[in-house]
């Protein structure tokens, strides 16, 4: 395990849901973010997976600062920065950076690419001496495969591929350690999304880059990845290197995401089961009690309604070093069952079928 240079424990981020005159009074919390840990080591990428909702942005505002944690440490090289402010907090900011969802709404369409890239040197203006940033922005643009020569060119006269690439250098300007990309090619075409993956591999040796790798697509994640979180409502639900997220799932929502990414070879698919989840995932402001996933499981029982299945690897895998043995919040990941019985592929539509134990609360 290298050494981690970013190592988040605990984290929460609950948002108030107001309501009433001038929206002053609190009704509840959306729990964006609830009670999430990792650890990044450096040079290392993890992904972070999770349908839309999940809290995966809210996680990667986290990480670079845009956001305060409700609760939660979150160490950089050792040191809590949910505790710093000012002049400290802004020197740690500026060695993690994001980039951002998508290239078309996050640069700013009036700025020349020159500016929007060597926008960073304003804030931090002890990074690059106001004589040389110009030069500075013309190497970014090369170091990320756009010619330099258009660094007084506007957002829209590049393509989505390239806007990206844009992005991307601006995320470099600083030369941060660790860069944050929160669904960095969702909103590419296919075609290029694999050309930003591999640049942001090259640039990975190149600048001794950690990263952060955020994506609602396992496919992506996995090419890029050293290891993956697989987020569910607010936390993270298994947590594995590749070899054991893609090939030994152990939580049922894991393995229902990975029976739904499609696979190219035809005998490879006749001998897998699609799991098809039924039901929307419940709302954030008012999640299950227990196991947050109970409401979509087919493997739920009594006993996932009032006990919340921590992130540790399962008891039965502990003495175990093969690829099951890692960290699944599921009180029956080391159940050798992985798909829904016969039957159960696909549960009626209405309520789940499994969301409420005998005499427990629906929700
Ligand atoms: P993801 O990136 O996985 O799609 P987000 O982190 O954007 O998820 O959002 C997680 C949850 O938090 C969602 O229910 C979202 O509506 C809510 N949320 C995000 N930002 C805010 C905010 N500023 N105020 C209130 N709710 C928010
Ligand atoms: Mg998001």
């Amino acid at each position: 395990m290298p050494e981690a240079i970013l190592e988040v424990t605990d984290l929460v981020k609950h948002y108030p849901l107001t309501q009433g005159i001038l929206f002053r009074k609190q009704v509840g919390a959306v729990r964006a973010v609830d009670g999430v840990s990792f650890t990044l080591g450096a040079g290392e990428t993890l992904g972070i997976v999770g349908e839309s909702g999940c809290g995966k942005s809210t996680v990667a505002k986290l990480l670079v600062s845009l956001e305060r944690p409700t609760a939660g440490s979150l160490k950089y090289k050792g040191e809590d920065i949910t505790r710093l402010s000012g002049r400290a907090l802004k020197a740690v900011r500026r060695n993690i950076q994001m980039v951002f969802q998508d290239p078309y709404t996050s640069l700013n369409p009036r700025m020349t690419v020159g500016d929007i890239i060597g926008e960073p040197y304003e804030i931090h203006p002890e990074a690059a001496p106001k004589g040389d940033r110009r030069r500075r922005v013309q190497e970014l643009l090369d170091v990320v495969g756009l010619n330099p020569e258009y660094v007084n060119r506007y957002p829209h006269q590049f393509s989505g591929g390239q806007r990206q690439r844009i992005g991307i250098a601006r995320g470099l300007a600083l030369r941060p350690e660790v860069i944050v990309a929160d669904e960095p090619v969702s909103a590419l075409d296919v075609s290029v999304q694999a050309q930003v993956v591999n640049l942001l591999e090259r640039l990975q040796a190149e600048f001794d880059l950690s990263y952060v790798f955020i994506a609602h697509d396992l496919s992506i994640v996995r090419h890029i990845s050293d290891r993956v979180a697989v987020m569910y409502l607010g936390r993270i639900v298994e947590l594995g290197t590749d070899a054991q997220i893609y090939e030994h799932p152990t939580h049922p929502y894991t393995q229902a995401l990975l029976s739904a990414v499609p696979v190219p070879d035809p005998a490879a698919r006749a001998h897998r089961d699609r799991i098809i989840l039924t039901g929307d995932v419940p709302s954030p402001a008012n999640p299950p009690s227990g196991c947050r996933f109970r409401t979509r499981c087919w493997k739920a029982q009594p006993r996932c309604a009032t006990e919340v299945p921590l992130l540790a690897v399962p008891e039965a895998f502990r003495l175990n070093t093969g690829p099951t043995a890692h960290p699944s919040a599921c009180h029956f990941a080391a159940e050798k069952q992985v798909v829904p019985p016969e039957g159960e592929l696909q549960p009626p539509p209405g309520p789940p079928p499994t969301a409420s134990p005998p005499g427990g609360k629906a929700r």
